[in-house]
């Protein structure tokens, strides 16, 4: 099978791959975007049907190009799809779809590394895994596969009417869980949301939306989590224009809440004691960004209209003060439980030492300890913003950049490598007979 050379392989073309390709591209480096599927495939067939951008249209782009629509709207997720296929043809991104990534492997003796897809080989310098933050939906082992309850991950989720008839308990309450229990809730459906640790910023406050506030705030840039906060999600929705979550009003309009699933026995789910914790955690990181917000407008002199209503909370509710600890699904007609619980990676074609003992990338803002591996789109990667689609175009120009600097070195060796092979066919000792010399 023909081998082909390029500079740089790019694997994945969702976002991440495209932003890479667009600085790739900038910087004058011969590359190719492998995509297993679609462009920006998991934004079309990886998310629930009536999903829409968490971030309004202004804001959740790359720079290059806006959303057709208002601004301060939130694309759907069809949207954002065509968005990213558009945006592929503007960049003129090299992009072979259908071609899937078995294996990469370095190359014995030089640098480079040997890329196996469905569709032949590469050769090439650099390879850069833009395979996504949420490859492998992640289902906690506290119910077991046989117990008689449906158990779906939020990434198979797409409406309330795939679902077996009855209630839902849904496990986890970001940005997923908390849509999808809200949308099964107006849908008609008895729903248990399940809340863990997390934070809930206002949709909008004094006009402007979170989004606007993190960023004059300077917190989508921040570098890593504070500490104990590694496992804290965040709740926010663009659904119906756009609300701010708040988990006593769901429970208002009849919702249960209860504290983190801990474990199932006998048809019985039980939760930890840690509902009103959780909760306060979200008021907690609501009032303290209002707070920051407040004291902005101040040392700026933004003359933005108050706005104190988001700072009352409704009453407690009931499941709230006092918490639900087991719920017997066939007595409550629970017949659906829904994992919104995150993902894991899956880099098992990527097979060169760059991993740590749990499997997760070694890198330092995408860069990894081997020569010529790179990652992109990571949670965290740089910054807070980085898994998201304006973050990731920025850790992408950083990448390019790294990847520009490399090959200048190589050029530089290969520049001197040349004349020393001039130098050594200049001194060669010359045969008059050109036959000879061929
Ligand atoms: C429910 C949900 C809602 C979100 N909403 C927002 C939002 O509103 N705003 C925002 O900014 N971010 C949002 N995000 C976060 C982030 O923007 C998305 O997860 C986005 O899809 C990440 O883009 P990506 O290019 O890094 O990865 P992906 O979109 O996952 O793209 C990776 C691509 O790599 C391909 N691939 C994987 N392995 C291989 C292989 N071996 N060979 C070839 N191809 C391969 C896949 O097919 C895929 O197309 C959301 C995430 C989720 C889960």
């Amino acid at each position: 099978m023909p081998i082909e050379e390029v500079d740089t392989i790019v694997v994945g073309a969702g976002q991440a791959g495209l932003a890479m390709s667009e600085h790739l591209s900038a910087a004058g480096i011969a590359h190719v975007v492998l995509e297993r599927h679609r462009i920006a495939e998991r934004w079309r067939t990886a998310r629930w049907d009536s999903l829409v951008a968490n971030g309004p249209a202004w804001h959740d782009r790359f720079p290059g190009m806006e959303f057709p629509g208002h601004r301060d709207s939130f694309p759907s997720k069809e949207v954002v799809a065509d968005y990213f296929v558009s945006y592929a043809e503007m960049i003129a991104a090299p992009v072979r779809c259908g071609v899937d990534v078995t294996s990469v492997c370095r190359l014995e003796g030089r640098a480079g590394f040997r890329v196996e897809t469905s569709a032949g080989i590469f050769e090439v310098n650099n390879v850069v895994a833009a395979t996504g933050p949420f490859q492998i939906p992640l289902i906690p082992d506290a119910i077991p596969k046989d117990a008689r309850v449906t158990q779906i991950h939020s990434n198979d989720y797409r409406n309330p009417a795939q679902l077996p008839d009855g209630g839902v308990l849904v496990v986890g309450a970001g940005s997923s869980g908390g849509q999808i229990a809200d949308e099964l809730l107006r849908a008609g459906r008895a729903v248990y949301l399940s809340v863990g640790p997390h934070e809930r910023p206002p949709r909008s406050y004094r006009g402007y939306d979170f989004c606007w506030w993190l960023g004059v705030l300077g917190k989508w840039d921040i570098e890593t989590k504070t500490r104990g906060t590694e496992h804290v999600t965040i709740s926010v929705s663009g659904a119906r224009g756009g609300y701010t979550v708040d988990f006593r009003r769901l429970a208002e309009e009849g919702m249960m809440l209860v504290g983190s699933t801990k474990s199932y026995s006998d048809g019985k789910v039980t939760f930890a004691n840690d509902l009103r914790e959780n909760v306060a955690m979200g008021d907690q990181s609501l009032i303290s960004l209002l707070d920051e917000a407040d004291d902005y407008v101040k040392r700026t002199g933004l003359e933005l209209p108050e706005e104190p209503e988001a700072r009352i909370m409704p009453p407690d509710p009931e499941c709230l003060t006092d918490p639900l600890r087991e719920l017997d699904l066939r007595a409550a007609g629970v017949n659906t439980v829904i994992w919104a619980t995150g993902y894991s990676s899956d880099y098992s074609w990527l097979k060169v030492d760059v991993f740590d003992p749990a499997g997760k990338p070694r890198h330092q803002r995408g860069v990894s300890r081997e020569p010529g591996i790179f990652f992109l789109g990571l949670p965290w990667q740089s910054r807070r913003g980085s898994a998201f689609i304006w973050g990731v175009w920025h850790d992408a120009k950083y990448l390019a950049d790294r990847i520009s600097t490399q090959r200048r070195y190589r050029d530089y060796h290969n520049e001197r490598a040349g004349e020393i092979d001039r130098g050594k066919a200049a001194a060669a000792p010359r045969t008059s007979n050109p036959a000879i010399a061929e």
